[in-house]
């Protein structure tokens, strides 16, 4: 099978062209729109890079090599740019424009010498996909999603064909062609472009995508001032909970808490001081349970704790272990140490037919009433 040359190019180029509409399309009001702005600008320089290309061979001017390269950088850059707004980073700073800036610097240093500029520009190549694979493997990065695998996947070919084209230039292996030739070599590079071109924006895409509906989903199911799950996404996990137990037999127990004398935190440094106890409440007692505990923001000082296969004495010990943390958490607001109690209801044991999720919240509940009535900050069952 012979590839056709000018077939491919027409191909690469409405194709980089048409993914830069649409990718600009798919940005208008989405929550990464900056970050896909930036990945359509990539797109339309890679473009115009490409059909820069294709003069080479039909002009003496070095324009289509340092012209094409440079836009082909420039796509790289914007590339980066994209990925950095992506993760919120602060600004690409001057040192990520470096590369850019050396492919004019190297076309006017070794004008003629079309070998060493090859291999120049493919080494800024390499550099600025290496800082963009950088940055989807940053452990510092909250990295997440699988569009995130395709364009490392992508990224990491070519850089690895970059290389070798790097080494095949060096050693002066790789043909220097001066023009679009219409051999299979070009053919297959063309191929290779459409291939990454498609790939890389589905990648990048797909990215936005999966955190957008992340999102949502943390909308949905999280109570945003305390990170913990909301209360509808807490009485689900109970009632699974529950479910799984009376099939398998298994011992649940459920905690009941509210903050004792709230409103006085409310009243005596401000809302605001009781938003931030509210949430370093939630952190020491979500920092105490187990990976199978679960833990919800049940009303507004309230929080729920589903323990499953854990039987009273067990959640008694817990529960002790929670409120004692709590007391001796305090929370730092300005000057202010503001200390906080929580009282606890348990209703703990062996789930039977006959128990209902609202049954096992109504006894903790009462449990957690009756502790208030016998004082506050304790616990009882
Ligand atoms: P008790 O010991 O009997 O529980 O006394 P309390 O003052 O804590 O009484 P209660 O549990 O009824 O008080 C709930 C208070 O919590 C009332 C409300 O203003 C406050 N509150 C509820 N949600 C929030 C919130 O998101 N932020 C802040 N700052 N306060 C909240
Ligand atoms: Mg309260
Ligand atoms: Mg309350």
């Amino acid at each position: 099978m012979k590839l056709d040359v000018p077939t491919l190019f027409v191909a690469v180029t409405l194709l980089s062209l048409l993914t830069s509409l649409w990718v600009s399309v798919m940005a208008w009001g989405q929550p990464s729109r900056d970050a896909l702005w930036a990945w359509a600008g990539a797109l339309l320089a890679f473009c115009l890079g490409n059909m820069l290309f294709a003069l080479q061979g039909q002009t003496s001017s070095a324009l289509p090599l340092v012209g094409g390269n440079l836009l082909v950088s420039a796509a790289l850059a914007l590339m980066q740019l994209a990925v950095w707004r992506f993760q919120a980073r602060r600004g690409l700073g001057m040192w990520a424009l470096l590369p850019l800036a050396l492919v004019p610097l190297f076309a006017l240093l070794f004008m003629g010498q079309t070998r060493v500029l090859l291999g120049l520009f493919t080494l800024v190549f390499i550099v600025q996909i290496g800082l963009i694979l950088g940055a989807l493997v940053d452990p510092g990065q909250k990295q997440h999603g699988r569009g995130r695998y395709i364009l490392l996947a992508t990224l990491g070919t070519i850089a690895l064909m970059l290389v070798a084209r790097l080494v095949a230039v060096v050693l002066g292996w790789e043909a220097v062609s001066t023009g679009v030739e219409l051999d299979q070599w070009q053919a297959m590079l063309f191929l290779l472009t459409l291939v990454a071109v498609t790939s890389v924006t589905l990648g990048f895409v797909y990215m936005t995508m999966e955190r957008a509906e992340l999102r949502n989903f943390e909308l949905a199911m999280k109570d945003m001032l305390t990170g913990l799950s909301n209360r509808r996404a807490i009485g689900d996990q109970l009632h699974a909970a529950v479910a799984r137990a009376q099939r398998q037999g298994q011992l649940l127990s459920v905690l009941m808490m509210d903050i004792d004398h709230f409103k006085r935190i409310n009243d005596g440094y401000g809302h605001q001081a009781g938003d931030r106890v509210l949430h370093g409440i939630a952190q020491t007692l979500q920092s105490r349970l187990r990976a199978q505990d679960q833990i919800g923001r049940f009303g507004g000082e309230e929080f729920l704790v589903v323990l499953p296969d854990t039987g009273l004495d067990g959640a008694l010990t817990l529960a002790e272990d929670l409120r004692a943390a709590v007391e001796a958490t305090p929370t730092q607001w300005g000057v202010h140490r503001i200390e906080a109690t929580i009282s606890i209801g348990v209703r703990g044991g062996v789930i039977t037919g006959a128990d209902t999720a609202d049954g096992l919240v109504g006894a903790a509940d009462a449990a957690m009433y009756r502790a208030k009535a016998a004082g506050r900050n304790r616990v009882e069952h």
